[in-house]
């Protein structure tokens, strides 16, 4: 995409590189023009700079500007280079559209002739979402500059407030973890400096507006909002503004709450009514975490209906809010003239960059309520991500501007009531953006939660509380179906080993033996009830699942030291597993499918179940791919002997009552927890078991697979998920804040025990330094502790044993000298628990890890740009084949290592682990298991026989089908 172009051009430092992106890019697929209105724009200013660089251009019909022609015509004639220059230029070019100034003192310089036009400004210091400490610290730097360079430039501190100049702040900059799960920290470390900053703006008379971001930062935005206008320096002071989107369906009840705010703090407040910015982000996260509805309108109508009715809300309480109504739309604009009527106590917001003829055309003589310019202010380097939020907003197809600009757009459309139009449709909704519930065909989305919704998380956590706090928690065998209570002993919680979470027996050689005996006499009527009927119980069970989320997510919070959102996900999972081969068993277990043949004959195929399966389950999901190995084995119509690890016997026993309360029958579904080399022994050796399915390490599926092989009878078939050496790829082109996310949550998320979990990262020479500062910064604001509160980041390590291996590693890796970074572990209140905190090593090359680091320890090999293919040899050396990350904006090089690089799941620019079931089948190659993937289409295969079935229809005396055709 265009813009992807220009900013990784912009980030890159060489020229080479840079080139290699030039290539790409036109020698690669089409370029995307959708930008409409904002594609113009950039041909323009890149024809500009083109013309600037000393080139001449011929375009002649520029009605038809085509850019991919436009660009493949100038790299034939005149190189890389002069490209690069111009697009880089061109980009300049678009920035000064939009940015009005590098530095604030250029900014103010900027300004005055649109001061002297009678517009008032606010400044808004451009940057990214900081990471670490020290960015959000500079940014708030910055800002305090701004506010000494703007008093200093409005020296008179008299006159209205509300006419005065002001700035803009974003909250996610000034902290790096701004989120509400980190609220009590936020609100500590956030409000002494906010306070500073905003008592300095109250001493020049300049006003501080918080900007709207993301709706699940809403909750926490309120909340520093209420607080800081009730620090001291800051009590009755007019100037805290706030912006409100109008897109969010809390938009409403949002500025009631403020008229509310206003009244208590007796002030009034400055809200700025925008529609909102990340519209799309918005959607895509509702669909992420499985919501049961977005949180914005997914009409543009309802955004304007919505902006409607809280305009009149925030007009109508004069004595407690000052409107600002930002805004690009004339309809809008024209709107809000006419609720004021003759009031004049609000004034008009646009973009610096946008807007101008309207506000020229509304300040033209007429004595309108003022306007405001919001000014963004930065280097070329920080106005990217704004400079892309432009421009996709004037590309929108639903934007009032790409609309304006485009002569096809109906006038009438244009201008019409959006509540008439709103009404007159019959869905409110827009029916081609399903809910984040109907996003795949044929079965229902797994629910989620919204863990930074204040209400919801409460609920979910005294839920859990409460589930725990019932029945006590156990695990025995259970054979056909009854449970057979053997030798009872403790299970604790890693966090803390004085607390018992249940009490566990494990099978013993009977158990397993009558398990055997019964699965095998049961299997057949299973199998023959049919996918459909299966499918039906399955679907049960995961309703099931769903209703009984608090009880499943205590247990796996407090038996695998799992945290909350880890808890979520493993309970969507497995909801997820179960509907999923649900659907499959429907679509390839009822009946059988007709095949191809000669006349007179009739062929099918059929699929049925191999017989008994074992299912042989991990600690680090044991919810999840428990219930995922058990579901695949009982949809193809196999009984099943299913067996956890020995660290969540309570998590499998509470999942298996909820199978068999669905419908699967006892007889057909057992639970033999225990020592998994004893209870193997005996299973693996039976020759009536006829499959096993396991996840775990690669030694132990080499060990299963040798026994298996080593008996004799029929010839059992194996899955085996194993481990992974899993790599991530961090080239010149990425973006540092994005690669900083994604490492912390690819490498320590889980305390790094997921089979998926990052354990190498490759950063580019060129990049490397900086790469690691926000890295390493990055990881200071990970918190270690009780999985249980939602503000911890990382829980504790499964068992001593697992400890223990990962301190020899670190210990060694410290001795040689690599280590870069170690979290302390000081809190006296994780002595109980089983921790480890996050390590970083910085090695020379992958060959030094020999195998799997199974927890929080992320290693470091820096490479040089042009040793690519170097890189993906080592990793393929490594022989383990699970994930791999790649961050690059180059398409030919996520294309290069995708030929290259033998693993299972590959990851373009986002995080290396949470695989979605159906959308991303999870599995590996080579040392890291057999496949084939679970969640994917060929898995259920895997568990079953293929029968087929000829019948010849001649043999009656004649071929009647043949006989009575018709002839065309
Ligand atoms: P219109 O074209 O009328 O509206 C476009 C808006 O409609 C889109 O932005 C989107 O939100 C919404 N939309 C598009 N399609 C749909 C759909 N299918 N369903 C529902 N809604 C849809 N935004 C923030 O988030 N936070 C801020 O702090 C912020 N500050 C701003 C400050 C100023 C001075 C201005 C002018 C805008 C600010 N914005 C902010 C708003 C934002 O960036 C856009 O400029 C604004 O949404 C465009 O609205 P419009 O009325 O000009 O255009």
């Amino acid at each position: 995409m265009l813009m992807c172009l220009a900013e990784a051009l912009l980030r890159v430092p060489d020229a080479e590189t840079q080139d290699r992106l030039i290539r790409d890019k036109i020698a690669g697929r089409a370029w995307e023009s959708h930008l409409g209105h904002s594609q113009s724009l950039f041909v323009n200013a890149s024809t500009w700079a083109l013309m600037l660089t000393g080139q001449v251009v011929e375009i002649k019909d520029t009605s038809r500007w085509d850019f991919d022609a436009i660009l493949r015509r100038l790299a034939a004639r005149l190189g890389e280079p002069v490209i690069r220059q111009a697009v880089v230029r061109a980009v300049k070019l678009l920035g000064r559209h939009f940015v009005l100034g590098r530095t604030i003192e250029e900014a103010l310089k900027e300004a005055r002739p649109f001061v002297e036009r009678g517009y008032r400004f606010s400044f808004d210091m451009l940057g990214e979402a900081a990471v670490t400490r020290g960015h959000a610290a500079r940014y708030l730097e910055r800002y305090r500059e701004a506010v000494r360079a703007i008093a200093a430039a409005w020296p008179s501190r008299t006159g209205s407030l509300f006419e005065r100049p002001g700035i803009s702040v974003k909250l996610t900059a000034l902290h790096p973890r701004f989120d509400f799960v980190k609220r009590r920290e936020v609100m500590v470390e956030l409000i002494p400096p906010l306070t500073r900053l905003c008592a300095e703006a109250r001493a020049a008379n300049l006003a501080v507006t918080i900007d709207a971001e993301e709706a699940e930062r809403l909750d926490l935005m309120l909340d520093i909002f209420e607080a800081l206008g009730e620090e001291d320096p800051l009590q009755g002071w007019e100037g805290l503004g706030i912006a409100v989107q109008a897109y969010q369906k809390r938009a409403l009840p949002v500025v009631r709450w403020l008229i509310d705010l206003a009244r208590r703090q007796q002030r009034i407040i400055p809200v700025r009514l925008v529609k909102g910015a990340y519209w799309d982000s918005e959607i895509k996260r509702g669909q992420e975490l499985g919501l049961s509805d977005y949180p914005v309108f997914t009409r543009k109508l309802g955004t304007d209906t919505s902006y409607l009715a809280c305009a009149r809300a925030l007009l109508a309480a004069p004595e407690q809010i000052f409107p600002q109504f930002a805004t690009h739309n004339a309809h809008t604009l024209a709107a809000m003239e006419s609720f004021a009527g003759t009031n004049r106590k609000f004034e008009f917001q646009r973009l610096y960059g946008m807007g101008e003829a309207l506000y020229e055309f509304y300040e033209d003589g007429r004595a309108g309520a003022g306007t405001r310019i919001y000014a963004p202010v930065g280097s070329h380097e920080d106005l990217l991500a704004y400079l892309v939020r432009r421009l996709l907003e004037n590309g929108a197809n639903t934007s009032f501007v790409n609309r304006l600009a485009n002569d096809k757009a109906p006038l009438e459309d244009m201008i019409a009531d959006p509540v008439v139009r709103l009404a007159a449709v019959t869905s409110k909704r827009n029916p081609r953006i399903a809910k984040p519930q109907d996003i795949f065909p044929g079965r229902r989305n797994s629910s989620g939660l919204l863990l930074s919704d204040p209400a919801t998380s409460s609920r979910i956590l005294l839920a859990m509380q409460r589930a725990l706090d019932g029945a006590p928690a156990t695990s025995h065998p259970i054979i056909g179906g009854v449970e057979r209570i053997r030798l009872e002993k403790p299970v604790l919680d890693p966090a803390n080993r004085r607390r018992e979470v249940g009490r566990a027996s494990e099978a013993v050689e009977e158990d397993v033996r009558a398990a055997l005996d019964i699965a095998v006499a049961a299997q057949l009527g299973w199998d023959r009830q049919g996918g459909s009927a299966r499918a039906g119980i399955l679907e049960r069970a995961a309703d099931l699942f769903e209703e009984r989320r608090a009880l499943l997510m205590g247990l796996i919070v407090r038996e695998a030291g799992r945290t909350v959102p880890n808890a979520l996900s493993e309970v969507r999972e497995a909801v997820d597993f179960l509907r999923y081969y649900a659907k499959e068993a429907r679509t390839h277990f009822q009946g059988a499918a007709l095949l191809p043949g000669i006349t007179g004959e009739s062929n099918s195929l059929a699929l049925r179940g191999r017989g008994v399966f074992a299912c042989i389950a991990p600690w680090n999901f044991p919810l999840s791919i428990f219930t995922g190995q058990v579901a695949g084995a009982l949809a193809a119509g196999n009984a099943v002997l299913a067996k956890p690890a020995e660290q969540t016997p309570l998590i499998a026993a509470a999942a298996i009552r909820l199978l068999h309360e669905a419908g699967v029958p006892g007889e057909v579904l057992h639970l033999v927890p225990g020592d998994g080399a004893r209870i193997g022994k005996i299973m693996f050796a039976d020759p009536r078991l006829l499959g096993v399915v396991f996840t775990g390490s690669t030694e132990t599926a080499a060990l299963i697979n040798r026994s298996l092989a080593a008996r004799d009878g029929p010839i059992p078939a194996l899955i085996a998920e194993t481990g992974g050496l899993n790599a991530m790829i961090v080239d010149s082109t990425a973006l540092p804040e994005q690669v900083a996310k994604d490492v912390m949550v690819s490498a320590f998320d889980s305390a790094g025990q997921r089979c998926s979990s990052l354990r190498v990262l490759f950063l580019q020479e060129d990049v490397a330094t900086r790469m690691l500062d926000q890295i390493l910064g990055a990881m200071d604001e990970l918190k270690l502790g009780d999985p249980f509160a939602l503000a911890t980041d990382i829980g504790p390590i499964i068992d001593e044993e697992a400890r223990g291996n990962l301190a020899a590693h670190a210990e060694r890796m410290t001795k040689e000298g690599k280590l870069l970074k170690k979290l302390p572990l000081t809190d006296p209140l994780l002595a109980d628990g089983v921790f480890f905190p996050p390590h970083a090593f910085a090695i020379q090359t992958m060959g030094e890890l020999r195998r799997e680091v199974f927890g929080p320890i992320l290693h470091v090999v820096r490479f040089e740009g042009d040793r690519l293919d170097a890189v993906c040899d080592a990793i393929n050396a490594a022989g383990y084949g699970l994930t791999l990350g790649l961050h690059s904006r180059i398409d030919e090089t996520a294309e290069f290592i995708r030929e290259r690089i033998r693993v299972g799941n590959i990851y373009v620019n986002r995080n290396q682990i949470g695989a979605v079931v159906e959308a991303q089948p999870f599995g590996g190659e080579r040392l890291s298991g057999t496949g084939p993937k679970a969640g994917g289409p060929h898995y259920l295969a895997r568990f079953a026989v293929e029968r087929s079935f000829t019948v010849n229809s001649a043999a009656a005396g004649g071929n009647a089908s043949l006989l009575t055709l018709d002839e065309p």
